[in-house]
Formats: C-alpha cells, structure tokens, sequence
C-alpha cells in the first residue's frame, strides 16, 4: 500500500497569489496555523489571531517553574505523531525538514487489570495481512470472529467504503455494533474500547461508523502500520516557536492574547472581525480554525452572521462538545518500574485511558529525573465523568496504584491537572451535520479537527487537513494553485465486492 495524492498540485495554475491579497485566520492550533503557513507562502498577508497567549490550541506548551525552582515546559498531554499524518508531517517540515525531533515512541500496550496486557506494534502495514496478524496474535480475538459469515466483524471492518459505511451504521452506537457481532468482552475492551476512548467517546455514543472509519484510517488502511512517533522535547520548542519564525518569514503576523468576539459582514464582500481589547480587522477571507464549542459560540454571539452565513450558522448551532478531557501530570520522587512502557492504553478503568512516562520521553522530563532520582507520569482520562480536576486526579492515581503497584507509595513532588471540554464528538446519527471547509459561506472558510472532509483523516492530521484545504480555497478563489494532500487509500480491501446493504 501506499499513499495516495487526494489533491494534486495544478502545475497550470500560478503558484503566488495575487499582489495585496490578504487573509485573517482565527485559533492558533494545528488547523489555523496550517492555513496560515500555506497561505504566507504563497504571498498571501496573513493574520493569525489566537485568544491564549501561547499558539498551539491542544497541542500547546507553555513555561511553567517546579517548586524546585526548575524551569519546565508544560503542554497540553502526550500526543501519538502517527506516520501516515502526511499533511501534519509536511507542515512540521517547515520547522525541521529532517523531522528529527520526532523519535519512536516504541510499543503500543494496552493494559487492564482483568486481562493480560495486548500489544498492537509491529503489525504489518497491509490489509488483509495486517487483519489477520492481529487476530492470530491477539489472544482477545478467536477464529470465530474472523470467520463469522458476511456480517462478521473481519468483514465489516474490511469494507469500510465512505458513503456505505456511514449509511449503514451512523445510526448504530459503537458498544451496540460491537456487541451484535458477537464479540467477546475481552476482545471489545481490549481492542476497541480503548481505542474509541481515544477520540474522547464512550463506545455508547460513538456512532460505529466513525469505529469503522477510524479502524481502517489508523489501522487497516494505514500504509505506514500502527507505530508513531513523539517530539523528543516539548511542543513548543520543538513545534511552535519554530513554526511562528517560518510563517513571521513568509510575513505572517502572529497576535496572540487576541479573542475574537464577533464577525460581522460589511460592504457585501467582507467580513469584519471584533476582537476584544483591540481595533478590529476587515477581511475579505476569513478562515475560523477554532474549537468546535468556540465556533458555536462565536456564530451565536454575531447576529449578523446567520443571515449571511446561514447554513454555516445552523450547523454552528448543532455542534455538539465531547465531554471533558482530564490531564494530571505528576513529578513523583522515585521511579516506575523498568519494564514500564513509555506510553500504554488503559481499558476498562473509570477514568484512566492512558499512562505517559514523560521522563523516557522528552529531554527535560529526562533531565529533571535524573537529577532528582523521580520520575515525571503523565495521566489522560479521555471522557472523564469527575465533577472537577482534583477528583480526577485522584480517580487516575488511585486506578494507576492498581495497574503498576510501585507508584502507590510514591510522594507527589508535584502536579499539574487540567480538566476541559474541547474536543469533538461523533455521536450517532451525526453523519453530515458538522461544517464543511468551504461553500457553507462566502468569504468564510471553516477549518479544525472537528469539520467535515471529503476524505479519510483523524485528530490531528483532520486539524492540519481542513487548515491546507481552507488555504486552498482562499487560493482558488483568487487564482492560485493548490497545495498537494496525500493521505492513506479511501476504502476498504472489500469495500468493491460488498454488495449494497
Ligand atoms: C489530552 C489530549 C491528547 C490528544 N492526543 C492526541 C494524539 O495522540 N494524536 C492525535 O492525533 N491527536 C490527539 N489529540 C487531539 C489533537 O490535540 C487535536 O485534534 C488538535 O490539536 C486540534 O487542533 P485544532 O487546530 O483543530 O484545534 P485547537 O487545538 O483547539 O485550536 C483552536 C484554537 O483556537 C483558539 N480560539 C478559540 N476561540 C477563539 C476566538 N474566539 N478567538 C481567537 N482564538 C480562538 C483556541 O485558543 C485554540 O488555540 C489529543 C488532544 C488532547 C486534548
């Protein structure tokens, strides 16, 4: 398998945009800053307005000083750098063309304290074989499950195909889908609820057709395999200082600490746009890469948007908000055991999803355990039902005492918690109700992890995804060629020979 170019660069087409033309792009994560890097080359002025006072959205980093008086970085948890994050890698080689802050992260595990542990590296890259690798390994998985008849799992999980998958299933919760085909408790905790979690849903309010979607995008269809990679330091170092000097290069101006409040059409072709504490902007192309709850909360505070932008404006009002996401880093003053993993999947806990030993991950978290004998844990709970960031704390040291003994009687030299609600969702019966990039209003391009594509992405790769095809819109529209897009093949091994359900 290899990757395929979704979006082919027009060699027809001029490369630059016209002299003057100008874009504001709103939100300073993955999506906006990849708008933005693309548009600055092409000679587009750009202005990135970002309300935090740090870029980088969810996978932002910010200074933080231990008590010890070290002087750390702090970011938003770990992130998986998947291989087949194609449009997300070629931004980041703006930063590092050799990507060489990006170092394997090593196995994959899942960990339960009912069953032995699972893990998912070293499968092979290729459809069926990658399948059937994973069930001759898994001890979750028997041969009855590849083998049972045409609504088999194997079979379903084969054919993902985008428009039948999401006809058939977007109605049908996860948890529900797995359940009726037969599978085994063990093998639905282990394999495919840990990794439902991992798009901050309860298998009960995923739609199955997103699993089998996101099965094939990371798994099954995936040219590269399962492995990822992590940044050897912290984001901003390694991500966002490097990125806001290539786009300062290309004459993009960064504002942070710079909240938008509302936008308003003016003069029928543009939009101008209130930011709090400062003049407004006027723009004729306007990208809006922020979080799903921040974009509907920004259409519903512009009254004057909706009749301009009404489709954008009714499905702003739909969006629907994950449930929080926890995040607990802890110094402790001893170490974990060695044969712990740097990083592991949890299944089956209430509230921990997954465990990060940061100080076998990154230099600084190295550094400052090395000198003080500790060690630095990171905690996620990814659909997380504490009432408040203390109580999740507690949950998820509590679960992890169970999971890896030694940390029970570990001082907590100290921690940094974070409790909040971001992301997106993909309930069922969700198909076609989010955003689209473009065409759902004029002049206004919609970009982030949880906007609608044409094609197959995931996290961080949709971010960057959306954030080059808004790019791309704005430089058709005023005559430039695209930006490539590559990404992983869009169907299934036997998504062609199913017949029509
Ligand atoms: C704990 C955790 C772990 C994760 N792990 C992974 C992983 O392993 N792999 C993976 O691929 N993905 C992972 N993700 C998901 C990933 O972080 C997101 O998909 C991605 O960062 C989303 O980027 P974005 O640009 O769409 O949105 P965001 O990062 O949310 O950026 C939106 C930006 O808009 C700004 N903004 C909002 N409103 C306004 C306004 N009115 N005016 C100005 N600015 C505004 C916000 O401040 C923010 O900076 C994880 C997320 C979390 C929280």
């Amino acid at each position: 398998m290899r990757p395929r170019v979704l979006v082919a660069a027009d060699p027809r087409l001029p490369r630059d945009a016209p002299a003057g033309t100008a874009a504001v792009v709103v939100g300073g994560g993955i999506a906006g800053m990849s708008a933005a890097v693309v548009l600055a080359e092409r000679g587009v002025e750009v202005t990135l307005l970002e309300a935090a006072d740090t870029l980088g959205g969810r996978l932002g980093a910010w200074p933080h000083t231990l008590p010890d008086g070290t002087e750390q970085v702090v970011e938003h948890g770990f992130h998986a750098f998947f291989r087949h994050y194609y449009t997300w890698r070629a931004i980041l080689r703006r930063a590092d063309p050799a990507l060489s802050f990006l170092r394997p992260v090593g196995g994959y595990p899942v960990l339960s304290r009912h069953w032995p542990p699972e893990d998912l590296t070293g499968l092979p890259g290729a459809p069926p074989l990658n399948l059937l690798a994973l069930f001759a390994r898994s001890p979750s998985l028997g041969l009855g499950d590849l083998t049972r008849s045409d609504r088999g799992l194997a079979a379903q999980l084969l054919a993902y195909d985008p428009e039948r998958t999401p006809a058939a299933f977007d109605d049908v919760p996860a948890a529900e889908f797995l359940r009726e085909l037969g599978m085994s408790d063990r093998a639905q905790a282990m394999l495919f609820e840990a990794f439902a979690r991992s798009f901050f849903a309860r298998p009960g309010d995923l739609s199955a057709a997103e699993l089998i979607a996101m099965f094939h995008y990371y798994f099954l269809g995936n040219p590269e395999g399962i492995g990822f990679d992590a940044p050897d330091t912290d984001h901003r170092t390694a991500i966002w200082e490097p990125l806001a000097a290539h786009l300062e290069k290309h004459g993009g101006e960064i504002r942070t600490g710079s909240h938008v409040r509302t936008i308003t059409p003016v003069d029928g072709h543009f939009w101008q746009v209130e930011i709090d504490a400062a003049p407004s902007v006027r723009t004729r192309h306007l990208v809006l890469a922020t979080d799903p709850g921040a974009l509907k909360a920004l259409l519903a505070a512009s009254p004057d948007a909706a009749p301009a932008a009404p489709l954008l404006a009714r499905k702003a009002a739909a969006i629907a908000v994950a449930p929080p996401f926890a995040v607990t880093r802890l110094w402790l003053d001893r170490d974990v055991a060695p044969e712990r993993p740097t990083f592991s999947a949890v299944s089956r806990e209430p509230t921990l999803d997954s465990i990060t030993v940061y100080s076998r991950l990154e230099r600084p978290s190295a550094e400052w355990a090395a000198r003080t004998g500790g060690s630095v844990v990171e905690l996620h709970s990814y659909a997380c039902d504490a009432p408040d960031a203390d109580t999740a704390t507690a949950r998820m040291r509590a679960e992890l005492a169970a999971l890896w003994p030694e940390t029970t009687a570990a001082q907590v030299v100290h921690l940094q918690q974070r409790m909040e609600a971001t992301a997106p969702t993909w309930p069922p019966g969700s198909a076609g109700t989010r955003p689209r990039v473009s065409g759902e209003a004029r002049g206004i391009r919609v970009a982030g992890d949880h906007v609608d594509t044409p094609f197959l992405t995931g996290l961080m790769e949709r971010a960057a995804v959306t954030g080059v095809l808004a790019a791309n819109d704005v430089l058709a529209e005023v005559g430039a060629g695209p930006e490539e897009i590559r990404g992983i093949p869009q169907r299934g091994l036997l998504a062609g020979l199913r017949r029509r359900r």
